[in-house]
């Protein structure tokens, strides 16, 4: 028998709002609510976390817990271990029910979850997860998640009643939390928190949004031209169910217009972005150990013995030679968020070129990127570096990109300052140029701009020639097969 007075837990985790939340007002609706989010050791000392995703987090929770507040609900903020946390709230005030989201992530909140699960069978406390994006757990047949996914999402939103103020006889600490030291934050990263996700929601579906299809693919221009929603529905601000209602209602609105072609074009490709969202979670969901292996097995063997350090550290510091890897590298760096294009072609270039097995440049860029959700991100990179054995292979060259998204140069000017007086015929390859040429131009290749590490014609030919000769093995394809049904829906 519980006590009376016992209270309604609502575990925040990667969803800090207090709308369109499925958890919180079944919470709400059953009794006296408290919220909890707790910075967990395991996260802080996980391969992927970087400082930059507390900051974020913490952005968040600032404006999560005057949004509780308003609802009469008070957001406790912990440190430490989840289990240790459970006890120590559960010995000062019973825990009637615990609710959270359900969360897809690496193995570190798989293990969590399991020892959360146990702890509440062992106290006799229920814990019910909601779903968070269009993901199902144990799903059976691939070919069945279309559908699944559409109820999930395009679901109406959830309203979210308040409680008579409910004084917490705990402090509630989010200056208690470690902050991350400014030196190791990223200078030109995204706010955290609801309020900045609202104006990002306003700007793309009032004006931002018009050029979306025109403007994803160029660094110039995708700043402004994406949506930007990536770090707030990695951490929740915004529930993509609230982004799918912000499509249907901009499409009727355009209806009634009769200049709508631009606007429904980039609406439709947009939201094929949202569902590859989900498609490529589900993917880590069905399969969690993709976070370590390839998820065609047969490919096991093809790079792991040749990892060159010297190769990974020039790529990790944007030096090895090649200016659009180079400024986009240290873009992000600054940045913490660089567009689809150039993710996929700094990890093509590791996997490719510098022919690195792509774990420790997943584990890399993971801890640039203030966006970072392991779902797509692994899935993404085992498809970039062409090991699942069913994706085209696209090894791309940083030179075309640079010449195709960068034809001014404005971009590499920008992220290498030791460039800016490179005349744009020669942005792609200053290395050729002419010794008294580059002094003129304000810099000496292999002095004040690296030499490229390898050679560009060399090893992208290597890199071709090796990757199918692979792909083509019949046990790969056999394999492949295999992918093909756990992974695939056919639409
Ligand atoms: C190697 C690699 C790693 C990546 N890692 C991440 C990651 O950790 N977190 C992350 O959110 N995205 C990741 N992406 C996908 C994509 O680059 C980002 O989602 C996008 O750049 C985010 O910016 P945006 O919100 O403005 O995107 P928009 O173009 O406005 O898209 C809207 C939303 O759709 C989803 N989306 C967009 N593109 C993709 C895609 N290709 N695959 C799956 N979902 C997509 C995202 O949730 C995004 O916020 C990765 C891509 C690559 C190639």
């Amino acid at each position: 028998m519980k006590s009376p007075s016992s209270i309604q837990l609502v575990w925040f985790k990667r969803d800090l709002r207090t709308e369109d939340h499925q958890a919180l007002a079944t919470a709400l609706a059953s009794g006296p609510t408290v919220g909890l989010f707790v910075v967990e050791e395991e996260w802080l000392r996980s391969d992927d976390f970087a400082p930059c995703h507390l900051q974020f987090a913490l952005e968040c929770l600032r404006d999560l817990r005057v949004a509780l507040a308003e609802k009469g609900v008070p957001l406790l903020i912990r440190q430490g271990s989840m289990i240790e946390v459970l006890e120590s709230l559960h010995r000062q005030h019973p825990i009637h029910t615990l609710y959270s989201h359900q969360e897809t992530s690496l193995e570190w909140s798989f293990n969590r979850d399991l020892a959360v699960g146990a702890w509440c069978r062992q106290h006799s406390i229920p814990w019910r997860e909601f779903k968070q994006f269009g993901v199902v757990r144990k799903l059976k047949d691939r070919k069945t998640w279309p559908e699944k996914r559409t109820r999930i999402i395009e679901r109406p939103l959830i309203r979210v009643n308040g409680q008579i103020r409910l004084e917490s006889p705990w402090p509630e600490m989010i200056d208690g939390v470690p902050i991350p030291d400014p030196a190791q934050l990223k200078p030109g990263a995204q706010k955290g928190g609801r309020t900045e996700a609202h104006i990002l929601l306003r700007s793309f579906f009032e004006e931002r949004g018009e050029d979306y299809s025109g403007s994803i693919s160029s660094p110039n221009t995708a700043g402004d031209g994406c949506s930007r929603f990536s770090p707030h529905l990695a951490w929740g601000t915004l529930s993509l169910s609230e982004v799918h209602s912000a499509i249907q209602k901009k499409r009727s609105a355009l209806h009634s217009l009769s200049r709508t072609g631009k606007w429904l074009r980039s609406l439709e490709q947009f939201e094929s972005r949202l569902w590859w969202h989900c498609h490529f979670i589900q993917k880590l969901e069905s399969e969690p150990s993709m976070e370590f292996e390839n998820v065609n097995r047969e490919f096991d063997g093809m790079r792991e013995s040749e990892f060159d350090d010297a190769k990974f550290e020039a790529w990790c510091k944007g030096e090895t030679g090649f200016p659009m890897i180079d400024a986009c590298m240290r873009a992000l760096h600054r940045n913490g968020w660089i567009n689809f294009r150039m993710r996929a072609m700094l990890l093509s270039f590791a996997t490719y070129q510098l022919w690195l097995h792509w774990k420790k440049p997943a584990i890399f860029l993971a801890r640039q990127f203030v966006d970072f959700e392991p779902g797509i991100h692994y899935s993404q990179v085992q498809m970039q570096a062409g090991v699942t054995g069913i994706n085209t292979i696209r090894i791309y060259s940083p030179k075309k990109q640079l010449l195709d998204q960068d034809p001014e140069g404005r971009f590499i000017r920008a992220h290498l300052p030791e460039l800016s007086r490179v005349p744009v015929s020669d942005l792609a390859e200053p290395h050729l140029m002419p010794p008294l040429l580059q002094l003129e131009s304000g810099f000496q290749s292999g002095v004040h701009y690296p030499m490229p590490i390898v050679d560009p014609d060399e090893s992208y030919r290597r890199a071709k020639e090796r990757i199918f000769e692979w792909k083509n093995r019949s046990e790969v394809r056999r394999a492949a097969k295999g992918v093909l049904n756990r992974h695939t829906s056919n639409t």
